[in-house]
């Protein structure tokens, strides 16, 4: 956040991908760039995936997009919320995972690129650029049909934080996100509302791998915060970040014994 806002293309984008890769030295990562060419112009797009190999076949994603991208003619904002909070998680969460022998699945922790829509009002041609590119790389290489489940975190930093049962969601892996979070103590903070968002998870969605979006869509009253220059550090808790960061390890080993 503190390099400021990040769209595609720009000089602060270059620096957290420089920042999240610069955490995650010595680890099997993954990246996957390309040119994307929109209304906008044409732009580079840079997926990292940070592999922890398991020893089964499966493969469980846990994804956050990192971009703030706007309409060049919207007002820029930082994104504390949207896309921050979610890709400072999966950055503990690989500190969490690393130097650990997993038994079962493999987790590929995956901070994805160009989420955020090309125009406003949200126009779903122009966005999801990074995993609809990611997604027929693993088609085509045969990862698909190993993942497991796809889990996506997406806006969970809020204070306030209320994770909408998703309706594109995969039923059974979001039932056993709330077991986990019933284990934890934390299920006043789950499915109490439901929603419909066209997020990431939505190629995979469409191709048959269990998917949910952990995403709190309420932000402020009225989502005011979001996509706005409102969007800062101090509407969030870390005690949301731990809530969902420790309710997605728990998750993961339920996933593990399955
Ligand atoms: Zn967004």
């Amino acid at each position: 956040m503190a390099f400021g806002p990040r769209p595609l293309g720009s000089r602060n984008h270059k620096k957290v991908e420089e920042f999240i890769l610069s955490h995650l030295k010595g680890d099997s990562v993954e990246e996957d760039a390309f040119t994307i060419e929109t209304t906008e112009g044409k732009f580079p797009v840079r997926n990292l995936i940070a592999k922890f190999p398991g020893t089964g076949s499966g493969i469980i994603v846990i994804a956050s997009h990192y971009d703030t991208n706007y309409p060049l003619r919207d007002t820029p904002y930082v994104g504390a919320n949207d896309g921050a909070s979610s890709s400072a998680l999966l950055l503990e969460i690989a500190n969490q995972l690393r130097g650990q022998k997993r038994e079962g699945n493999s987790v590929w922790l995956l901070w994805d690129d160009a989420e955020e829509s090309m125009r406003l009002p949200w126009y779903d041609p122009e966005s999801l650029y990074g995993v609809r590119h990611l997604v027929q790389k693993w088609q085509a290489d045969g990862t698909i049909k190993n993942i497991k489940a796809f889990v996506l975190e997406d806006m969970i930093g809020d204070a306030d934080l209320h994770i909408e049962r998703e309706a594109n969601s995969t039923p059974w892996l979001e039932d056993l996100i709330y077991q986990a979070a019933t284990r934890l103590g934390y299920q006043s903070h789950f499915f109490e509302r439901t929603s419909q968002i066209e997020d990431d998870h939505m190629p995979f969605v469409e191709r048959g791998v269990p998917s949910a979006d952990l995403i709190d869509f309420e932000y402020g009253y009225n989502n005011v915060f979001w996509h706005t220059p409102q969007d800062t550090v101090d509407k969030l808790s870390p005690k949301s970040l731990e809530i969902v960061g420790t309710v997605t390890l728990e998750t993961v080993q339920m996933l593990d014994q399955k």
